[in-house]
């Protein structure tokens, strides 16, 4: 039964997950947004995962904050993303790190682009959606019933749609596209709680 864990991040308050294939003890993590982030350095040692995959949602500092941390720890670790996301990780002001006090935070470009479709990973099966509006980067990541949204699916929260790239009319219309499929879901988001998704 593959296993999900949960990790709060500070000081900004977004929320990495940990997918991991007990058959294969094998890990990915989704947006590591803490600094050096020791919690899940001993998560993987202590339930001897090997981490395989980053996947990251969009390309905000507060999702990417652990990228370097994560690659340094483990250097075969294999980052995913978008082109465009890919594209501003290196970029202090497109990450929007310089605006928060992080003035040197830059990534180096992902090790894999995608985009709509199937992937497998860890030997399981997932499907990755485009889901602009919070940003025209932005993609979510689906395994079975559960869904990856970063932030373009929040509980009870208003999208924030006016920081660069964002557009409220892309958002309202990738929530249109997918809300037949997103019935029912179990939405794990990139801030706040997990929840189920009501059409
Ligand atoms: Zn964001």
């Amino acid at each position: 039964m593959v296993k999900i864990q949960r990790f709060e991040n500070s000081p900004i308050d977004s929320v990495t997950y940990i997918i991991s294939n007990p058959a294969n003890l094998e890990a990915i993590i989704v947006d590591p947004g803490t600094e050096n982030d020791e919690r899940i350095v001993k998560y993987l040692n202590d339930n001897l995962l090997t981490l395989k995959y980053i996947f990251l949602t969009h390309e905000h500092f507060d999702h990417i904050l652990g990228v370097n941390f994560m690659r340094s720890i483990f250097p075969k670790v294999q980052l995913i993303s978008s082109q465009k996301t890919s594209e501003r990780l290196p970029n202090s002001k497109k990450n929007l790190a310089i605006f928060h006090n992080y003035f040197n935070l830059v990534v180096n470009e992902a090790d894999h682009i995608v985009s709509n479709g199937k992937i497998q990973m860890i030997d399981l099966d997932f499907e990755i959606f485009e889901t602009p509006g919070h940003t025209d980067s932005s993609i979510s990541l689906k395994f079975e019933k559960y869904f990856f949204s970063g932030d373009f699916l929040l509980k009870g929260t208003r999208i924030v749609t006016n920081l660069p790239s964002g557009s409220k009319k892309q958002y309202q219309e990738s929530v249109e596209k997918y809300s037949d499929m997103l019935d029912e879901l179990i939405i794990h988001p990139g801030h706040g709680d997990i929840y189920v998704f009501n059409k």
